[in-house]
């Protein structure tokens, strides 16, 4: 299963938390997502997947676990 992460690039546009809510979260505080939950299973993986797609600077990036 991949798990994901955002790093420094990312600019706060919430493209990830709207693709995949529950998954990805915004830090108000830090102004940048993190992944809050990682996916457990492929069709959870996929949502992942999407907003990976979805970030327009490429701040997400996964390993494969
Ligand atoms: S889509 Fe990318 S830039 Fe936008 S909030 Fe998510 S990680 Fe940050």
């Amino acid at each position: 299963m991949k798990k994901f992460a955002v790093d420094e690039n990312c600019i706060a546009c919430d493209a990830c938390t709207i693709e995949a809510p529950g998954f990805f979260s915004m830090n108000e505080d830090e102004g940048c997502a993190f992944v809050s939950t990682q996916p457990k299973n492929k069709s959870e993986e996929e949502v992942c997947n999407e907003a990976l797609e979805a970030c327009p600077v490429e701040a997400i990036s996964f390993t494969e676990g």
